[in-house]
């Protein structure tokens, strides 16, 4: 494992490209992932099930972003406590959403760090 790579892969990974040629777009079109990277076809998600690493970390970034989002609106005495719920409830939904792509083009990146891409099913 090369440490030194981990932020260019996660810079990739936000961007959703290639995490070996940092230009091959992951997604297709929409929330479809490409089979393998146009430019130097490397396979996004050689084995079946690996897109739940990518939910996984979806789920743990919203949970924290919710948290502390939480412990910082939740002590503000300021905001309405429906006003509060709202917008909570609106971001626990709306983040996962917009952050689908970029949480499985990370789980791209990590399965490349650890060298995990090069197996089938
Ligand atoms: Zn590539």
């Amino acid at each position: 494992m090369n440490i030194t790579a981990l932020p260019a892969l996660a810079l990739d990974g936000l961007l959703c490209r290639c995490p070996r040629c940092h230009s091959g777009p992951i997604f297709a079109r929409g929330f479809t992932i490409r089979e393998a990277c146009v430019i130097c076809g490397l396979l996004f998600e050689s084995a079946s099930g690996e897109a739940t690493g990518g939910m996984g970390i979806n789920i743990v970034i919203t949970l924290l972003l919710v948290i502390i989002a939480a412990g910082i609106g939740g002590f503000n005495t300021a905001i309405p406590l429906p006003v509060f719920f709202a917008v909570m409830g609106a971001v626990t939904i709306i983040f996962p959403i917009l952050f689908y792509k970029p949480s499985r083009s990370l789980w791209v990146g990590f399965l490349y760090l650890m060298g995990d891409h090069a197996e089938g099913d």
